[in-house]
């Protein structure tokens, strides 16, 4: 048996007038998505449990068949693992975005007016000789976001996600370790500001513990791989053994190479894999930028550059099932991601179900079940 799930990041959605009060997942073409419903399972996952933030190191969590009631810590801890670095018991990591807030404390960017990843790396290191040290240091990431790793007892401060604040006056860190997250970020300013980048300081947040997740293999006894273009998705895989294939034509954008991850899924499977897991961003950036059309298209991409080839190619491999689900809604009226309960899709090609329509409102009246038993229902005998 070869399992995939597919991941469109926050591709669930509202009603939209500039859809003729339809979703996205209503208004686009999806041949090949309502055929695979028509065939199995629709229902509503609780990918994001009650009380927890709406993000996607939470959503993907729950998809990868982890409670994130047990196992998340914070986001930190999971992009510092897709960086490779692996936390002491004794150490916190917070997340650093290099970010721009105005003269009258505003965050006008908190991307920082996207610098290149190399220009930033170049000002993280510069911070880290400036003020690292007793236990600080920081680390380069990606473009704007970076990693700082501080003594244990910083984990305790109240720290606002920056992209949260967007024109809004900056709500500083709060709390036992606020003293050092602020002087670290007001010290920040002689470094990043005089730099060739458009941020002018740090911002500190997301932190937590590494947490502690056993694999993926020792609790599903199965070989998984993934791919995706993000870090937190790749450091969740780091963080439970599953393999994360590198594919550079993934970019993390509208653009990104979707039959190259279709093919990743192939071939692994093909080369010995049981489970392989696809993620794809563009539904989530098309989400934030409030971009329906993008939004659209993003669903209709994986409809014929991966369903359409990836079905054909897995029941030439044998029997398979397959979970489709995102990781949180990210509606486009709304630009940024809710808690809402979003649909899931499980088909196996040698078992029907009952049928029904990929959609919000398909599958509306039924039962909410949490997104990290899904994992179970996939791979069970039943
Ligand atoms: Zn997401």
């Amino acid at each position: 048996m070869n399992y995939v799930v597919c991941i469109p990041d926050g591709c669930a959605d509202e009603p939209l007038a500039e859809l003729g009060g339809r979703t996205p997942l209503e208004a686009a073409e999806l041949p090949n998505f309502q055929a695979l419903a028509a065939r199995g399972d629709v229902g509503r996952a609780a990918v994001i449990p009650d009380g927890m933030p709406p993000g996607s190191d939470v959503g993907n969590m729950a998809i990868f068949g982890y409670d994130p009631t047990r196992f998340h810590t914070g986001r930190a801890p999971i992009e510092a693992a897709a960086l490779g670095l692996e936390l002491r018991p004794d150490q916190v990591a917070y997340r650093c975005n290099l970010v721009t807030v105005g003269d009258d404390g505003t965050m006008v960017d908190f991307a920082g007016g996207h610098p290149s990843t190399d220009e930033a790396a170049e000002v993280i290191l510069a911070l880290d000789a400036a003020l690292g040290g007793d236990g600080v240091s920081f680390h380069p990431g990606v473009q704007y976001r970076h990693i700082m790793v501080a003594p244990e007892g910083w984990i305790d401060a109240g720290c606002t996600p920056p992209h949260d604040l967007t024109d809004k006056p900056a709500v500083w860190p709060t709390g036992p370790a606020a003293p050092h997250l602020q002087r670290l970020m007001d010290a920040s300013r002689s470094i990043v500001g005089p730099s060739v980048l458009g941020a002018n300081q740090i911002w500190l947040w997301g932190q937590g513990f590494q947490p502690q997740m056993p694999s993926f293999q020792e609790t599903y006894g199965l070989d998984a791989a993934l791919v995706t273009a993000v870090d937190l998705v790749r450091g969740l895989g780091v963080l439970t053994g599953i393999e994360v294939v590198e594919l550079e034509t993934a970019t993390g954008w509208y653009d990104t190479d979707y039959e190259g991850k279709r093919d990743c899924a192939l071939d692994a499977l093909a080369d010995g894999a049981d489970l392989f897991i696809i993620h794809v961003e563009a539904s989530d950036e098309a989400g934030h930028a409030g971009d329906v059309e993008e939004k659209v298209r993003a669903l209709e991409n994986w409809d014929r550059r991966i369903l359409a080839d990836l079905i054909p190619g897995l029941d030439r491999l044998g029997p398979w099932r397959l979970l489709l689900l995102p990781d949180h809604a990210t509606p486009l009226a709304l630009r940024t991601h809710t808690s809402d309960p979003v649909p899931y899709l499980l088909v196996d090609s040698e078992r029907p179900g009952p049928g029904g329509v990929y959609t919000e409102s398909g599958v509306a009246d039924l039962p909410i079940v949490p997104g990290h038993e899904l994992m179970s229902r996939l791979v069970s005998i039943r």
